[in-house]
């Protein structure tokens, strides 16, 4: 198989996971892996994923004779590092090549941040906003079983995404427990507390990307007492995000959900906005913010500008007017290739998602970590361990950055893919 042509252009065959999303996954690989100069052949074997698993099942809707049949994946893209990590996502647009993009982007994070994990992901095309709870119960645990050899606390072990939160880990965790006949907390991370989840794991994701904006803000020179912030998307990373963020004496402009944006110059109310939030559901309709549209939101003027929902958000056709001096990428996968040499050419300082978003999964090892020696930590320890991982990482990101005048996502992958390269050379090929 030859991944490049006679020019040394990138030729990859096509493959069942192949779409916008894997495309830029693979492209940022083939990217960081040039200049590393790895190894032909382990480039190849890092471009596709080791296993995927695709299952149709059927979920029984509340209304008892109606069977809907939805579709469910779970892509483990390196099983080099040790067992494999990564969340599950419930959105209506999931597929293999999104959910195999997802799994990469965790192979790349976790070896960034020195966990001892490979990159894993999962995924059902439904819309969880359209299911009661106790669909979206009969769901998860239909397909835990559907996934159930793939997963376990020394195999695979899954994590909050997208769509899914602690009472879905815990009907996994469940499931799974009731399969192997005792209780396995360590199967699944980012569980309620009390089921053996860690303090922290929450708000984790939203905390860690905070320390490193400081750290950022520090290094570009950014007053965060001064500073002004926009966030996309208000899930549990834009609102936590949001919420350290002002903590830290940051002024958040605008926000924004599914439903719309909300903007307000002099900084919006995060309290009255969760009170809103208690009652509606939705961002829409609260009545002390200017209401904008998502493309107005991106590009506002201001210091921070954290895209924290879907992917594919920054692009050419926006990224020459964004007019944010960091882009703090909380969501995986939010900015193109083309959008990145832009952001470069601006001098727009970005912290990538790969290690932006590594605070959920840093605290999910921690988790893992705990339930292994069946020993809880205070958060104080947690947040300390937290932001020692987070920060390291940053350090070691902007020195490869620095060192070898590529971006701050270039430099993180590098850092990263670097890692998983030595691992595969170490351990051979078997037979
Ligand atoms: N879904 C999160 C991510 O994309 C967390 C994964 C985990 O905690 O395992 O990083």
């Amino acid at each position: 198989m030859n991944i490049e042509n006679q020019y040394g252009e990138s030729v990859i065959p096509k493959a069942e996971w192949d779409s916008p999303m894997f495309n830029l996954a693979q492209q940022q690989f083939l990217g960081a892996a040039k200049l590393l100069g790895i190894d032909d052949n382990i480039r190849k074997r890092l471009l596709f994923p080791q296993r995927t698993q695709i299952a149709s099942f059927p979920c029984r809707k509340d209304k008892y004779s109606e069977v809907e049949t939805v579709f469910g994946y779970r892509v483990q893209h390196t099983l080099t590092m040790g067992p494999t990590k990564g969340g599950i996502r419930y959105h209506e647009d999931v597929n293999l090549g999104e959910v195999s993009a997802l799994a990469m982007w965790m192979t790349w994070k976790c070896a960034l941040m020195h966990l001892p994990f490979g990159g894993a992901k999962g995924g059902v095309r439904i819309d969880p906003k359209q299911m009661s709870r106790s669909e979206l119960q009969r769901l998860t645990r239909r397909y835990t079983i559907e996934f159930v050899n793939m997963i376990g606390p020394d195999k695979d072990i899954p994590a909050p995404d997208m769509g899914t939160n602690a009472q879905v880990m815990a009907w996994i965790m469940d499931t799974y427990s009731q399969q192997v006949g005792h209780s396995v907390p360590q199967v699944v991370t980012g569980k309620p507390v009390v089921l053996g989840g860690s303090q922290g794991r929450e708000q984790a994701t939203g905390r860690g990307l905070v320390y490193l904006i400081k750290d950022a803000a520090f290094h570009i020179g950014i007053d965060l007492k001064n500073a002004t912030a926009v966030i996309q998307g208000y899930g549990n990373v834009g609102k936590n995000t949001a919420l350290f963020l002002e903590q830290a004496g940051v002024k958040v402009i605008a926000i924004s959900d599914v439903s719309c944006g909300l903007y307000n110059e002099s900084g919006l109310a995060l309290s009255a906005i969760d009170d809103h939030l208690q009652e509606n559901s939705t961002l829409q309709g609260y009545a002390g913010a200017d209401q904008i549209s998502n493309n107005e939101l991106l590009e506002l003027e201001c210091d921070i500008l954290a895209p924290c929902a879907l992917q594919n958000q920054i692009t050419s056709q926006n990224a020459p007017y964004l007019k944010c001096k960091m882009l703090a990428e909380g969501a995986n996968g939010p900015t193109s290739l083309a959008a990145d040499k832009i952001l470069w050419e601006r001098k727009i300082f970005v912290l990538p998602d790969i290690l932006g978003n590594a605070g959920g999964v840093t605290a999910s090892y921690f988790e893992w970590v705990q339930n292994t020696q069946e020993y809880a930590w205070s958060l104080e320890e947690v947040n300390s361990r937290l932001h020692k991982i987070m920060v390291e990482a940053f350090q070691r990101t902007l020195i490869r950055s620095q060192r070898d005048n590529v971006d701050m996502r270039t430099a993180a992958l590098m850092e990263g893919i670097s890692r998983v390269a030595e691992a595969k050379l170490l351990r051979g090929v078997f037979p």
